[in-house]
């Protein structure tokens, strides 16, 4: 790859080229399930890790490893692997440095699937989870100090962009010993890079903003080689492993995520100072806006504010259902981090396994929809909502 610190080089050339197809503008997608050798001593090299090659696809792939190399770049860690969705690059993580005994710091705001291996899954094999208010620093500091092997840390959170401060959480968590691993899944690397504010590893669901166009899923891991290697290791045996053709998909996709991301990140500013000040909305919830309660933090550790956003119109749900499909530049739809507008409420969506007042308790009203900003014409977007808050 030529030499660049660009990330907007960095995403279109890393990894580009180590495939031996003579003249090849783009990487082809391997679809080989094993890799053949004439020479039987290059492949017990090559099988015993003592040179470079592929050997069998639930371990490693040529597709893949191109992306693996793209992240890696863009988060700028020493290792990348990828896995089958966000999930597994999650579970996998969280399932190698968490065995019996162990104790796990997190968030009450972490993505649902997230929460649910704290909450259900952790507890059977004897490791403890500790969930703390989102944005209550002190806490947190408080819990890591008792005694944690793993601080588990997501920022901006879903649905209600609350920021945690990485640095300061990292410097804890090193005082105690514990391993921090960060999702920057909302982020992306364009606006945030965990690794250089003191994270150990970054998780990616590579299904949002880095694929960018809703089709195709994937999860990545990057960050210090050692701790990679580990959960590498666990998920060549487990199998959530990445096939080529999603692969290719996902490493298609980021050649354009810092044009979408600069895209996104204007136009959400745009639109979360348009629906400020807009008398039917009671509250918007956008890390760029000076008034969240997280702008500090945001400015500090982000270089742009991100694509999402969630406001609170005035009024119930009953709004909701009035307002949603009124706006005719959505899809409706779960998921996020698309090249295509998606809304829809926390209570269908993320949120949908939680009561009223479970949903209460983390700040989410009922009012609340989920917008996560498309790359269509901002003018567009914005004539939308305008008309459908007219209709309500
Ligand atoms: C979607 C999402 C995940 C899970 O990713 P999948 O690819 O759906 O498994 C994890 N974390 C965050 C923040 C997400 O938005």
């Amino acid at each position: 790859m030529p030499a660049t610190n660009k990330k907007g080089t960095s995403a279109v050339w890393a990894g580009e080229g180590d495939l031996n197809v003579k003249g090849a503008v783009t990487s082809p997608i391997a679809n080989s399930v094993a890799f053949s050798y004439t020479d039987l001593d290059e492949w017990h090299q090559v099988a015993t890790g003592k040179s470079d090659g592929f050997i069998y696809s639930r371990n490693t792939n040529p597709t893949v490893a191109v992306l693996e190399e793209k992240i890696r770049v863009l988060e700028g860690a020493e290792a990348a692997t990828a896995f089958s969705t966000g999930m597994a690059a999650i579970s996998n993580t969280l399932f190698t440095f968490l065995t019996a005994g162990k104790r796990v710091v997190s968030l009450k705001d972490t993505y649902g699937g997230t929460s649910k291996i704290f909450l259900d899954f952790l507890p059977h094999y004897n490791v403890s989870a500790h969930l703390c208010d989102t944005t209550h620093h002190e806490e947190i500091e408080a819990e890591v100090a008792k005694g944690c092997d793993l601080l588990y840390l997501e920022t901006p959170t879903n649905p209600t962009l609350k920021i945690v401060d990485i640095k300061r959480l990292a410097a804890a968590a090193k005082k105690a010993g514990a391993l921090v691993v960060v999702d920057n899944t909302f982020a992306t690397p364009i606006n945030q890079n965990p690794l250089q504010l003191g994270a150990d590893l970054v998780i990616h669901s590579a299904t949002k903003f880095l694929c960018g166009h809703s089709d195709a899923m994937g999860g990545l891991l990057a960050g210090k080689k050692e701790l990679v290697q580990k959960v590498f290791h666990f998920r060549e045996i487990n199998g959530a492993s990445l096939q080529a053709e999603p692969a290719y998909m996902i490493a298609r996709g980021m050649k354009t995520l810092e044009l979408r991301i600069e895209r996104q990140n204007a136009s959400a500013l745009t639109i979360a100072r348009y629906l400020k000040a807009h008398p039917k909305v009671k509250d918007v919830f956008y890390p760029g806006l000076e008034t969240h309660q997280g702008h500090e933090i945001a400015k500090s550790q982000m270089s742009g504010f991100g694509g999402m956003m969630s406001f609170a119109l005035d009024g119930g749900y009953d709004l909701v259902e009035k307002f949603l499909p009124k706006l005719t530049l959505v899809h409706l739809a779960a998921s996020l981090g698309s090249v295509s507008t998606l809304a829809g409420p926390p209570r269908t969506t993320s949120h949908v396994e939680l009561t009223e007042a479970q949903r209460r308790l983390l700040g989410i009203p009922e009012s609340l929809i989920r917008y996560s900003v498309g790359i269509e014409n901002v003018e567009d977007l914005l004539g939308d909502l305008e008309r459908a808050l007219a209709g309500i």
